[in-house]
């Protein structure tokens, strides 16, 4: 949840040497989260884990090839700017129009550290781009103007005390 400092960090990459039982643990509550959550994608950082990994819906988004996992992902993007909607689940409630490049080219490794390479275009794209930022502490709210961003800021405020007083229920 916003509010929750390691949304904020830039996550490390995996080491594929020496993680894969890392790699397994974080994959495994990834799946499990996301299936209660059933967005499109979830990234490491939004469960607490600072790593360079993420999921993407493969089930929503068949472009992907049954390509579910990625750990390490390098993005490249191309393509002409494209608005769509976008939402979070670590920002709840809050829906915005997001500039971002159409296509991409991604490569990472796969849930058992194998490297693949894929070209999105789409949702897919976007997806992959809105998760690849939690890797790098950003957030799509950052990627608005600064009007609709000062618009927001006492909505985000608000989410983020939320998470804070959470946070002290927990210890
Ligand atoms: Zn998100």
């Amino acid at each position: 949840m916003l509010g929750s400092p390691v949304l904020r960090q830039v996550a490390r990459p995996v080491d594929p040497d020496t993680e894969g039982l890392l790699v397994k643990d974080v994959v495994a509550d990834l799946e499990r989260i996301q299936e209660e959550e059933e967005g499109l994608g979830l990234a490491a950082p939004q469960i607490g884990e600072g790593l360079r990994i993420f999921l993407l819906e493969s089930s929503s988004l068949p472009v992907l090839c049954g390509h579910r996992i990625f750990v390490n992902p390098v993005l490249s993007p191309s393509g002409p700017p494209c608005r769509r909607e976008e939402g979070c689940l670590s920002v709840p409630g809050v829906f915005e129009d997001v500039i971002r490049p159409s296509h991409l080219l991604v490569t990472a490794l796969d849930a058992d550290l194998v490297p693949f390479e894929m070209a999105l275009d789409g949702m897919a794209a976007r997806v992959a781009q809105h998760e690849n930022d939690h890797l790098d502490g950003i957030l799509f709210v950052d990627r608005l103007g600064s009007l609709r961003r000062r618009l927001l800021r006492g909505r985000l405020a608000e989410i983020s005390r939320g998470a804070g007083e959470a946070r002290e229920c927990r210890t």
